[in-house]
């Protein structure tokens, strides 16, 4: 038996002409399984392919009975063959008929076979097949032999996802993932529903050429490859590509100790041995890896894998000079995005004209892409795991961001379903538009003040779209985490000067820097923490570092010179960090005038209430400042000690319980007390059932996301408060989990529309 590096390489080239060969299918694997039993000196070589119902078929053989071709046929699970496709593991056995999982065919006559070696045909992470060698002594496959047939299953793989075995069945084993409709369920992060073509963010690599011609060439190839790759992920991690590095800057550590590592390199280094190319080298490897990581129970090391598959991605487009991300490409009328994951500007950088979605593999509520996603009015979805492995690039899709669920190939009856759906909330938006010029009155008179969050200059046309009265929370980082460079004092002035401009007349409150825990600058070097929510971050970064919080104040100063001006303070946790706050701003108002500079007027200043110590300080605060609002997220985050980016507590703690919405009511009466505007920018206020408790509890001003305005608007056109506080009231005396459920039923009592 061929041990030496040769053994493969002969078969491979073997493999080659035959697959030149003009023939059919059939005659193809024929003879393959021929070549292989042969170079692999066995006396059975047998394919089986996976057919739709996860049914492994056999397809073609050497040594078993020929009438078993076509007919034999395991589950997946089922017998060794199936455990190896259910596994995707390989199965090496000195004596097969011993394993328990081993189910005798009596139409192959493999009875008298003791030996038996079998491996996975995996193709993007599924296995479509299984390939093996027996042989009737008992004996243990060498290391060697058990790569080769790997390698060649490798090869097989492309034979069979080549589609040409469709001559052979109507319906194909190689992509029954790509076949199939499929049904996920992900994280809802952007509400909508859409249905369109799917598009792959990273297009996948299609190896052309398997075969090496010539070894030490493409040894020369992957060497160059390598060096390209790492000198990119030291650039990635050195911050000349920050944007990009953003959202993948934990990761990145552990990309870079990848690339670096010499083991996977010489795995590399080794599959050219073989005979295989530079890139094919690189996907055998690749598969070893994702068998592996679909068998490990450990989510972190499930990660680690993920990250260096995803390094193996990045080297084979180098190797194939295929193209990075398709945001320049051609996109369908109905693009939907799939990705791993990706930073808010990547999003940005797509067609908007046609863009209708984005999926994720990863990516959390509170992720900058979700927040850019929103602000563009498409849905959104995240932690839809395994997706990229079930779609490819032009697979019909359907996202509903609403559920979090995602269909892939949908049957034509739910595609019915879904385009009615979407016409539904078409008449819906188009309901609410009806509203825009409507007054946001309670049904027995009161005004209630609406407001669109914003973070973005294209938040800005919702403004007006919606009829809100005006921007309530401008989130001002996130200019600051989409610009590679720490924001200069010219570009900062800019931006917020095209905010007040495009806001026409319309009040906007700009809250000042509120950077740490999720909301990371990548050229900003923060230490380490342990607990980053409760760290170092927003307000007490900037107390620190008043440069940062001078240059801010300077450049929203002068970009609202002589016009009217709210700006706040995000986190402050006690009376003197706002005074503190003050100050800073007190500096830069007489810096500006010594320059000659006209100040905004009125320059309005508040607080933002999200710590709950603040509770305990109103009467100290309140009198100091202009307004004062809550920021629902952190307030009841903190409150309920729950993190608010962790799906396992989602939905544990309700922010219509008794507690958070006593907080509110303590807030709103010390409020009327000191006679100070008050009003709530969390997203509870885009919602509108919260919407209504939290008017229940005397707020007369919300801000929300922009698609929100018509259904919050709709809700308080038919509320009546002074009923609803009253059936409130006593609620909020209760030991209850949450009042919800009675803040729901009220809903319908009345008729109050949610
Ligand atoms: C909040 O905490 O409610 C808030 C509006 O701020 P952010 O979501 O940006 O932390
Ligand atoms: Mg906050």
């Amino acid at each position: 038996m061929a041990t030496s590096a040769l053994g493969p390489r002969v078969l491979l080239r073997r493999l080659r002409e035959v697959m030149a060969e003009p023939v059919t299918a059939q005659k193809r694997l024929d003879k393959i399984v021929q070549i292989i039993a042969a170079n692999m000196v066995a006396e059975v070589c047998s394919i089986y392919v996976m057919r739709p119902g996860e049914v492994l078929e056999l397809y073609a053989t050497e040594g078993l009975k020929r009438e078993a071709v076509h007919h034999s046929k395991l589950k997946s699970g089922e017998g060794l063959v199936g455990t190896i496709a259910r596994q995707a593991i390989g199965l090496n056995l000195p004596d097969a008929q011993q394993h328990p999982s081993f189910k005798y065919l009596p139409e192959t006559g493999e009875e008298i076979y003791n030996a038996f070696l079998g491996v996975p045909i995996m193709r993007g992470g599924t296995v479509i097949g299984v390939l093996v060698v027996q042989n009737r002594t008992r004996r243990h496959y060498t290391e060697e032999e058990e790569e080769a047939l790997q390698t060649t299953a490798m090869v097989l793989a492309e034979v069979i996802a080549a589609g040409e075995l469709r001559e052979v069945a109507s319906e194909v084993a190689a992509d029954v993932a790509h076949v199939r409709s499929h049904h996920l369920r992900g994280d809802s992060l952007a509400e909508g529903v859409a249905l369109g073509h799917a598009v792959l963010h990273e297009p996948r690599v299609i190896i052309q050429n398997m075969i090496a011609e010539d070894v030490p060439k493409e040894k020369r190839r992957l060497e160059d490859a390598v060096a390209q790759l790492r000198a990119h992920v030291d650039e990635l991690l050195d911050g000349s590509d920050a944007q990009r590095a953003t959202e993948y800057s934990d990761v990145l550590e552990t990309v870079r100790m990848f690339a670096h590592d010499k083991g996977w390199v010489s795995r590399l280094r080794e599959a050219i041995d073989t005979g295989l190319t530079a890139e094919a080298a690189v996907e055998r490897v690749q598969n070893d890896n994702r068998a592996r990581m679909m068998r490990t129970p450990d989510p972190y090391l499930r990660d680690r894998m993920h990250d260096l598959d995803d390094l193996s991605n990045r080297l084979l487009r180098i190797l194939t000079g295929a193209i990075a991300t398709a945001s320049r490409t051609d996109l369908p009328d109905n693009a939907i995005i799939v990705s791993r994951n990706m930073g808010p500007a990547e999003l940005l950088d797509y067609d908007r004209t046609k863009l209708r979605g984005v999926i994720l593999e990863e990516g959390g509520r509170t992720s900058h892409v979700a927040i850019v996603a929103r602000a563009l009015g498409i849905p959104a979805i995240g932690q839809a795991a395994g997706l990229i492995d079930l779609v490819d690039t032009g697979s019909p899709i359907i996202i509903d961001g609403g559920t979090g669920e995602v269909f892939v190939r949908p049957s034509t009856d739910l595609q019915r379903a879904y385009a009615e759906k979407v016409r539904f909330y078409a008449r819906k938006q188009a309901q609410y538009a009806a509203l825009r010029d409507q007054p946001s009155v309670l049904k027995t008179g009161g005004r209630i003040e609406l407001n669109i969050n914003a973070g973005l200059i294209v938040d800005l046309p919702h403004l007006h779209d919606s009829g809100a009265d005006g921007v309530g929370l401008y989130r001002t980082e996130l200019q600051f985490m989409m610009a590679t460079r720490f924001p200069r004092l010219g570009s900062q002035v800019r931006h917020y000067a095209q905010i007040i401009d495009q806001a026409k007349g319309k009040p906007v409150t700009f809250r000042t820097l509120d950077i740490g825990a999720d909301k990371v600058l990548p050229y900003l070097r923060q230490p380490k923490e342990e607990n980053p929510a409760l760290g170092w971050r927003s307000i007490r970064m900037a107390l620190d570092r008043p440069a940062l919080l001078r240059l801010q104040l300077r450049a929203l100063m002068l970009a609202g010179e002589g016009k009217p001006m709210k700006i706040m303070f995000p986190m402050i946790a006690d009376v003197e960090e706002y005074k503190r706050a003050l100050e800073v701003v007190e500096i830069e108002k007489a810096h500006l005038l010594k320059r000659g500079h006209v100040l905004p007027s009125p320059l309005k200043l508040g607080v933002m209430i999200e710590i709950p110590s603040l509770l305990w300080q109103l009467d100290h605060l309140l009198p100091i400042v202009d307004f004062a609002s809550i920021g629902s997220n952190d307030l009841v985050q903190f409150l309920f000690a729950s993190d608010r980016g962790n799906p396992k507590l989602a939905g544990r703690y309700d922010p219509l319980s008794p507690a958070a919405l006593g907080a509110m009511r303590l807030i709103v009466e010390k409020a009327e007390k000191h006679k100070k505007p008050v009003t709530l920018c969390g997203e509870l206020g885009g919602r509108p059932l919260e919407a209504m408790g939290l008017i229940g509890v005397g707020l007369t001003s919300i801000s929300m996301v922009p698609s929100a305005i018509g259904p919050v608007k709709a809700m308080v056109r038919s509320l009546d408060r002074e009923k609803l506080w009253k059936f409130m009231e006593p609620l909020l005396n209760s030991p209850l989990h949450t009042i919800r459920p009675d803040l729901m039923e009220f809903a319908q009592r009345n008729g109050v529309v949610l």
